[in-house]
């Protein structure tokens, strides 16, 4: 039986953006209430586990002294150019009341994961208020403060193991890949929209690390259009050859739901089937997992996507055939019919023709560049 830990409390309730900033703290209750409602975490090794601030001491690790400073002081009225220098204060990171007190919190949920993880109280554990992964050491961007994720592959690689991190976000997770780009003892993998087609404009295929680092960072960039069959297919082209290679005693996996078809911010067109795949793909290698969430800015559907991540996670989803007997009516969908799985999406020829060759340029690079550093 899977230990899995949903990382939550009422605390992150707390806060929120500004109403008219795309990122909704909501989420992460939204899933809460759905999957108390279907009785998902409860039970065969589930657990609900509360967050607690990340400490000073360990958001250094990542972040300067001077940025936590200017971060604590703009979020108490004390903003000035010199924040808004470190991106604290843009139109993507605005101040807002307890802005602080959350990214800390939301932070400490993603490090109390890493800890139950380091001490075997968990196999997967879930912070669906986690993914902050543009943040870097002394930036605030696309709408992230604090780094949850990279301070999570710093503290597993602190207590010596070796960290894979995922990042599947439809956004490039440049503050993880950097933070790591000159390193080997974690490999960081993100797949993502092509970067010429959205922000942060980086992660294209021929990043791939430097010094002990070169090989051990992997970009996947995607056409605008990518859908589910074209995704899985770098997915499995990628990424589980090089995770048998790599042999991580850990995988951190972003969950950003914002490469789901509908999101408002970007361009791909994904179902969450596709996520279910990769979540079975990385729990046959046996190793525990540290999920986030991450963007998502269709909310019904990262709402829905993250609820159906959770039950992979546990065990408890039986392939889409069985989910239409759960009902719509708890997602506060009328359109939606079935449990928590998308219907699959109709692709037409000309948007395969759109697509495939771009994916296959792609994996063709990352096989002549990357793949031999690793003995494949
Ligand atoms: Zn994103």
């Amino acid at each position: 039986m899977r230990k899995a830990v949903f990382i939550y409390s009422s605390e992150l309730e707390k806060y929120e953006y500004p109403p008219e900033h795309p990122f909704n703290t909501i989420r992460a209750k939204r899933v809460l209430e759905i999957l108390e409602s279907m009785d998902l975490l409860t039970g065969a090794g589930r657990s609900v586990v509360a967050p607690k601030p990340a400490e000073r001491v360990v958001l250094k690790k990542f972040h300067t002294a001077r940025y936590l400073h200017a971060l604590k002081t703009a979020a108490r009225g004390g903003w000035n150019r010199e924040a808004l220098s470190m991106g604290i204060g843009s139109q993507d990171c605005p101040v807002f009341k307890g802005l602080y007190e959350y990214a800390v919190l939301a932070a400490g949920a993603t490090v109390v994961g890493a800890e139950m993880i380091l001490s075997d109280k968990a196999d997967v554990a879930f912070n669906p208020s986690g993914g902050y992964h543009h943040a870097g050491p002394e930036k605030a961007a696309g709408f992230c403060y604090i780094n949850d994720v990279a301070l999570a592959c710093l503290i597993l690689a602190e207590q010596g193991k070796k960290v894979l991190y995922l990042d599947v976000d439809v956004h490039h997770g440049d503050g993880v890949a950097y933070a790591f780009y000159d390193r080997s003892d974690v490999m960081t993998i993100s797949l993502h929209q092509n970067p010429r087609t959205l922000f942060p404009g980086t992660g294209f295929e021929d990043e791939i690390g430097t010094g002990q680092g070169k090989g051990y960072c992997v970009n996947v960039p995607l056409p605008v259009g990518t859908y589910d069959q074209a995704y899985m297919k770098a997915f499995k082209a990628v990424v589980p050859p090089l995770l048998g290679a790599y042999n991580p005693d850990v995988i951190v996996f972003e969950l950003g739901a914002d490469a789901l078809a509908g999101d408002p911010l970007a361009n791909l067109l994904l179902t969450n089937n596709v996520y279910a795949e990769i979540i079975n793909h990385l729990l046959s290698f046996n190793k525990p997992i540290l999920a986030t969430g991450g963007g998502g800015y269709h909310i019904g559907n990262t709402v829905r996507a993250w609820a159906l991540a959770w039950s992979v996670f546990c065990g408890a989803d039986s392939g889409e055939d069985l989910d239409l007997a759960v009902g719509g009516v708890l997602l506060e969908s009328t359109e939606w019919q079935g449990g928590f799985r998308d219907r699959r999406l109709a692709v037409s020829k000309s948007q395969r023709q759109a697509v495939l060759p771009a994916i296959e340029a792609t994996i063709k690079y990352i096989k002549a560049n990357i793949f031999p550093i690793h003995g494949l």
